[in-house]
Formats: structure tokens, sequence, C-alpha cells
């Protein structure tokens, strides 16, 4: 049970559709892949529908290329479990469009002085401008030149070689950042193409917070793959990163196909469980009181204050239960009992004056005890905004799907328990 986890599709330079790869990967019998095409989400919507109701978990992703510093030809930066509808993550596509677009142009000024002639325009009728393109133009070009795009990429475009220019994009950190502003993993894709300056890239990685390294992928270097696989997962190891792996499938190959690489059930969950805690920095509590619902949180794990008028988190104090008990009891004068059977991720945009949070909180149900309520606060807007809501207003404030279907789950809870 493989999941492979990096994968490409028509949005990018693939050969299969979204909806293609989803029923290849079925037909591979996969348990799960994630799409992370070049700088680009445009795939993963149709994934993600077509995979609805078919025995496959579709992770959203996206491979995003970062300027190399003049090291290497490439540095590439995987997101995994991103938000796929993030403005920020789709305006990649644009901006490393146009660092591309500049690379393109040249390496075909590099490729007219080796007597190779790829117009630009043919480029912009393709609409991507990378060298897998440019090497598929080339093949169609120059048949008798060129076994495949491999052979084109060992002539001229790779590492060493005549027309190679390096590549520009985001800066490391700024990549590390959107990916993991969106709720993803940052995974350092493919280190062996890194080559002697894999461990430079690994540490600056590192130091800039990224999450994991690809231990292995198709292009890490086939001739000592076992040798840097090994070497990158003690990386993974030492450094509590995530170790992550995938085929980097683009189509199938005599020496490569969907599913040949990847991590396996036990691995995938341990990812899961990384980003899990990773995303759910904070812990609340969903509190029912006569259909009107009280949602509070706490902004770290064990320390920090309570989103909750004047709310905080005494010193000492760090079991977050009895901190929710002390501080509802403290704040509103209500008795709570909390449900310790229901603890769920709740995408919940919680605004208040001075943050607009937009993060995945794990949510605590709780119930009154007693029905005295008075709150603290004099402020109303404050008092209007984090205290009691409608189920309307919470509604309103629910940003995805399914944590509808989990606030919707809690009222169910409530009812039976109330
Ligand atoms: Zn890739």
């Amino acid at each position: 049970m493989i999941y492979d986890l990096h994968t490409h599709t028509t949005a990018s330079d693939g050969k299969l559709s979204p909806t293609e790869l989803v029923d290849y990967a079925i037909k591979k019998g996969l348990p799960g892949i994630a799409i992370t095409d070049h700088n680009t989400v445009t795939g993963t919507q149709e994934a993600l529908e077509h995979s609805r109701d078919k025995p496959i978990e579709i992770i959203s992703g996206i491979e995003i290329s970062c300027d190399c510093e003049n090291k290497v030809k490439e540095v590439h930066i995987v997101g995994l479990f991103i938000d796929h509808t993030n403005p920020e993550i789709k305006k990649i596509k644009e901006t490393n469009k146009e660092k591309g677009k500049i690379v393109a142009k040249e390496i075909i000024e590099k490729l007219k002085q080796l007597n190779y002639e790829i117009a630009f325009s043919d480029l912009e009728k393709r609409g991507h401008f990378g060298k897998p393109i440019i090497a598929e133009l080339l093949l169609e070009k120059y048949p008798n030149d060129f076994e495949n795009r491999k052979d084109v990429f060992n002539k001229l475009l790779g590492w060493g070689q005549p027309a190679m220019v390096y590549g520009k994009g985001l800066s490391i950190e700024e990549t590390i950042k959107i990916i993991q502003k969106t709720g993803g993993l940052a995974i350092l894709a493919h280190p062996g193409q890194l080559r002697e300056y894999d461990d430079y890239f690994i540490d600056k990685f590192i130091k800039l917070g990224g999450d994991g390294i690809e231990v292995d992928n198709t292009y890490n270097y086939l001739d000592n793959a076992e040798e840097l696989r090994e070497k990158y997962r003690n990386i993974c190891k030492t450094n509590n990163l995530i170790a992550s792996a995938g085929t980097d499938f683009h189509e199938v190959k005599d020496y490569s196909d969907l599913g040949d690489r990847g991590v396996n059930e036990q691995e995938f969950l341990k990812i899961r469980h990384k980003l899990r805690y990773k995303k759910v920095k904070s812990v609340g509590a969903i509190i029912h009181n006569d259909n009107k619902f009280l949602i509070v949180k706490k902004t770290a794990a064990n320390k920090g204050h309570w989103d909750f008028p004047k709310g905080g988190i005494k010193n000492k104090e760090t079991d977050e239960m009895h901190a929710l008990h002390r501080e509802i009891k403290e704040e509103t004068n209500l008795e709570i009992e909390v449900q310790p059977n229901f603890y769920e991720e709740l995408h919940y945009k919680y605004i208040n004056k001075k943050h607009d949070y937009d993060k995945t909180v794990g949510y605590y149900l709780a119930k009154p005890k007693t029905k005295t309520f008075e709150t603290k606060s004099n402020d109303p807007e404050e008092i209007e905004e984090c205290l009691w809501a409608t189920k309307e207003e919470v509604y309103k404030k629910i940003k995805f799907e399914d944590s509808l279907e989990i606030f919707n789950r809690a009222l169910e809870q409530l009812k039976l328990s109330i």
C-alpha cells in the first residue's frame, strides 16, 4: 500500500489529466496520491471531485520552483496538504511563469548558438515555458539528434550541458512560508538533484523551518540512489523531519511507473500526525446554551492566551481542559461539562478586533451545567464577535465544507446529551 506523494498532471507537464491520473492510481491499487504540479494547483479541484466516492485519497499539493542561487539548475519544494483555494498559492503560477519566461528566453538564445532553433512563440502556444517543454519541442524538431526527452537533457539542457540555464523563482524562505501559511507541509524535493550542494540546501531548508525531505524520488539520481536514501533518511531522523517520497510521475516510463516509490501506510499516518500536530496550534471549545454557541480558543497548546474576552492561561496551568473550565467559569460564571469524546478540528474563521484567524483549531465540545450566564466584558463588539452566536452566525464563519460537517456532528451530539 504505497502513497505516491509526488505526481504531475496535464495542469503542468504531466501526460495524464487529473481525472486520468486518479483513475490510473486506482487501477494501480494505490490508496492515495499527492498531486504536485509545477507552480500550479489548477488540476487539484478536478482530481478531488473525480476522486469523490472512489477508493483513493487525493492530497492537494504543489511543486514550487525556487531560486537556486546559481548553484544548481533548480531547487524544488513540494507542498503537501495545502489549501489549493488560497489566493497566494494561486498567484505563484503567474509569478514563476514570468521568471520562467526569462529563463526560457536565455535557453533559446543559447540553443541558437548551438544551431538549434526554437521559437519563443512555440512555447507560448503550449502555455508552458519549462525545460521539459523545450526538450519536447527539440525532440519534435530534431528527431534524428535525440532519442527521447532525457537525451535532450543529457546533451543540451541538463546540468553542465551547453544550453543549461540556472532556474529562477521565489526564494526558499518565501516558498516555505507560503506553503505553511496555507496549512501545508514544505518538503524539499529530490535533494539528490542538488548534487554536491544537497547538504548546503538541506541545511538552509532546515534552518528556514522546512518540514521534510523527499528521501526517495525517481530523480534522486539512480546510480547511488540507495546510498542517498540512507543519507536522507538519517538526516530526517536526526532533525525530526518528515521523510516523504514519490515517483515524480509524469508518464509511464520504462524505468518508473506510478507508485513505484512513495511512503507506506504507517509512514503516511506519521505525516498526517505531524500535520495535525502542526496545524492544531490552538484548542478551543464549542459551548452550547439555548441555541446559542460560544466558541472560544486558546492560541497555543500549553501557553498563551485564550481568545476570550480578557482571557489568559495561568502561568503554571498546562492542562488545557482545566484551563478551559476555569476560564469559562471566570468569564461567564458558567460551569461547563466538557465532552472528552468530541475533539475535532474545525476550520473556523475566528474574528476579533486584534486578529483574524484562519487556522485549524482543535475543538472540545462542552455544555453548561448551569444556566447562569454573565460576561465580564462590557465591550459590546467583543461580545458580539467572540461570545454567543446563533447557529447561522457560526455557519457564516466556518470556511470549509468538512468543517460544517464537524460542526453539525457536534450539534447532533449536543442534542443527544442535553
Ligand atoms: Zn516533480
